[in-house]
């Protein structure tokens, strides 16, 4: 059982002010593996004046200066890239063939933040005026659980290109990765007070964060729930807000798609992270005409998604987060039958021979209308539900009746059609074929799915002010 106790303030680790203490629990089989003593508003607030006072000077450097501490975090962190995973399979039961390459995305994230940073004008002159643009200040850095390695890389590599200094608070949930980040972040030997590193609770330290007059932005990932109260509880010290919220993502498969490619994609999209992903694919709009044969495609695919151990690199879909998320997708399981609609695979319970960690069976619900909760709301476990349409028109309608806006794809084979359809999809970025990804594309949603984008010049942008001189 490991023990930590130690957040990470102004360049050193320190003991936790607060006492409160918590268990980290491996999912896979309900043990607790570590213990962990959370922060309280003290450490937050000693984590905000090291940022405050590394600001003075770090707000000034260089886009050459923050070149090389982005190449510094890239090397460090692509050393540990093995650690990051095996803590994430550990901690919180992601699958090792999805666990491994979001590490390495994350790694990869300071490189193209570099590249970003490279693109983009920090000052631009014209007759009398410059335009120089400005850090905002000190940012508090608030990721979920579900991906914490990448959103804390994400995050933190576009502050340090802006100019920002930081405290993070990483999701209680993620202890152990953290503790893998708060090495790497020693090891790269960066200015004291740029990167402050707290672990504790949303409704105390994130909520110190939020209030604290000093912090001048937050980039948040999470619920819609916490989101909208960050806006709110912002609002009072006019917090700048990256808000990178859920998602109800559309997959339209058009009636020219190649269903031998498309219905492992619809599959890989909608079990993404044993269905705990943002961006997954979770309704696919089918023609009504080609409803029996995806039914048939989906059946004769689903033993390439096998459920179990997260550590073996064969399983598709490992055990839920914990307990309560276990019981959150049973409820909508129940929820779905009891609105009507039919399980084409999986449904309640543990899948057999795995009773001990929160596996929940992959299932698949067919007969599903877009007014029913399961359409509607997010489930955040590897349920899909099947939806037909009429027309292309239809498609995109019902794509578009959704509170969310985060997500969508695409499947067919006249791709000048398959881009029609998608050039009508409100969310922040649409997949043509597939689950696809370019770190200089921004990332973040339309609707209810958040405000702001992040990655590439526009994640930048997210934590810059605009000055204009005018002589
Ligand atoms: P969550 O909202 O419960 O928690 C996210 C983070 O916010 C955690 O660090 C938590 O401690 C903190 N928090 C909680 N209450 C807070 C408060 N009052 N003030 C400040 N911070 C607070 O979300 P979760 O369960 O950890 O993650 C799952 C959610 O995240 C899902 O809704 C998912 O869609 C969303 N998500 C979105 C994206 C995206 O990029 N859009 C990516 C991943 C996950």
């Amino acid at each position: 059982m490991k023990t930590i106790t130690k957040h990470y303030i102004d360049g050193t680790y320190v003991e936790s002010h607060g006492r409160e203490v918590m268990d980290i629990v491996n999912p896979t089989n309900a043990k607790a593996i570590a213990r962990v003593t959370l922060a309280d508003e003290e450490d937050a607030r000693r984590a905000i004046a090291a940022a405050k006072r590394a600001f003075a000077s770090f707000g000034l450097t260089t886009k050459r200066e923050r070149t090389e501490i982005l190449h510094r975090l890239h090397e460090v962190v692509s050393a540990r890239v093995g650690d990051l995973t095996s803590a994430m399979v550990e901690e919180y039961g992601g699958v090792v063939q999805f666990a491994g390459p979001i590490v390495q995305a994350g790694a990869s994230v300071f490189q193209s933040t570099e590249k970003a940073l490279q693109d983009l004008p920090l000052s631009r002159s014209w007759g009398n005026t410059t335009v120089t643009m400005e850090p905002v200040g000190v940012a508090g850095l608030i990721t979920p659980w579900n991906a914490n390695a990448l959103f804390l890389c994400a995050k933190l590599a576009s502050a340090v290109a802006a100019g920002c200094t930081v405290v993070m608070k990483p999701s209680e949930l993620s202890a152990l990765q953290t503790q893998v980040w708060l090495e790497c972040l020693h090891e790269a030997d960066l200015p004291q007070g740029l990167c402050n590193v707290v672990i504790g609770r949303g409704d105390v330290v994130g909520a110190e964060l939020v209030r604290n007059p000093d912090v001048a932005k937050i980039s948040f990932t999470g619920s819609v729930a916490v989101g909208k109260s960050i806006m709110r509880d912002g609002a009072a010290t006019m917090k700048r807000v990256t808000l990178e919220l859920g998602g109800k993502s559309p997959n339209i498969l058009l009636d020219d798609a190649d269903l031998g490619k498309a219905i492992p994609n619809a599959l890989i999209i909608a079990f993404l992270n044993s269905g705990q992903a943002c961006a997954a694919g979770t309704r696919l709009l089918v023609p009504k005409r080609r409803l029996d044969e995806v039914k048939r495609a989906i059946v004769d695919t689903m033993p390439a998604f096998p459920v179990g151990d997260p550590s073996n690199p064969k399983t598709a879909v490992g055990p839920m987060v914990n307990a309560k998320q276990y019981e959150r997708v049973q409820s909508y399981i129940r929820k779905g039958i009891a609105e009507g609609a039919e399980i084409l695979i999986g449904g309640e319970g543990h899948p057999p021979g795995l009773n001990t960690g929160y596996f929940v069976k992959p299932t698949v619900f067919v007969n599903v209308t877009n007014d029913m909760a399961i359409a509607r709301e997010e489930i955040f476990g590897p349920v899909l539900c099947v939806i037909s349409y009429e027309s292309d028109e239809d498609a995109i309608q019902i794509a578009n009746d959704t509170d969310f806006g985060l997500h969508a794809f695409v499947s067919g084979t006249d791709m000048q059609r398959a881009r029609r359809v998608a050039s009508q999809i409100l969310a922040g970025r649409v997949a043509i074929n597939g689950m696809l990804d370019d770190q200089q594309a921004p990332f973040g949603g339309f609707k209810h799915s958040g405000i702001g984008r992040e990655f590439g010049v526009y994640g930048i942008e997210a934590f810059l002010e605009p000055r204009a001189i005018l002589e």
